[in-house]
C-alpha cells in the first residue's frame, strides 16, 4: 500500500473545499460536480509538471470551476455581501498562491476562505 502523496492530499482537499462552496451556493448538481472532477484531473497534471504549485491547487480549482460555471450556468459564487446593485461574482485571491479567499472587489472585502462560503452566506441571508 502506498501512502497518500502530498499531491493527492492537496487535490483531495481542493475538491472538498470547492464542493463545500458549491453546496453552499446550492449548485452542487451532478454535472457541476463533474466540472470539479475535470479540474482536478487537469490540476493533477499541472502539479506533476510543477510540484511547487501544490499549495495553489485549491485556488486554481475554484477558479477553474468558476470559469466553467460561467459558460454553462452563469456567475458563481454570487456576492453575499453587497445587498443592492447588480449581482456580481466573487473573485479568488490570490489567483496563484496559497490560502485562497473569495473577495468582493466591489466592496473591497474578503468574504470567506475558499471552502467557507457556507458560513459567510449563512450570516448574510437571514430569512
Ligand atoms: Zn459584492
Amino acid at each position: 500500500m502506498d501512502p497518500i502523496s502530498p499531491l493527492e492530499q492537496a487535490l483531495h482537499a481542493a475538491r472538498a473545499l470547492v464542493l463545500a462552496d458549491l453546496v453552499a451556493g446550492q449548485v452542487a448538481e451532478a454535472d457541476v460536480v463533474s466540472l470539479v472532477e475535470e479540474s482536478i484531473v487537469q490540476r493533477r497534471w499541472w502539479v506533476e509538471q510543477w510540484p511547487d504549485g501544490v499549495a495553489f491547487v485549491a485556488g486554481l480549482v475554484a477558479q477553474d470551476v468558476q470559469d466553467a460555471l460561467l459558460e454553462r450556468y452563469g456567475r458563481w459564487p454570487l456576492c453575499p455581501v453587497c445587498g443592492s446593485g447588480d449581482p456580481h461574482a466573487l473573485d479568488v485571491e490570490p489567483e496563484l498562491g496559497p490560502d485562497p479567499h473569495w473577495v468582493c472587489h466591489k466592496a473591497g472585502v474578503r468574504v470567506a476562505s475558499v471552502g467557507s462560503l457556507g458560513s459567510a452566506a449563512g450570516g448574510a441571508v437571514s430569512s
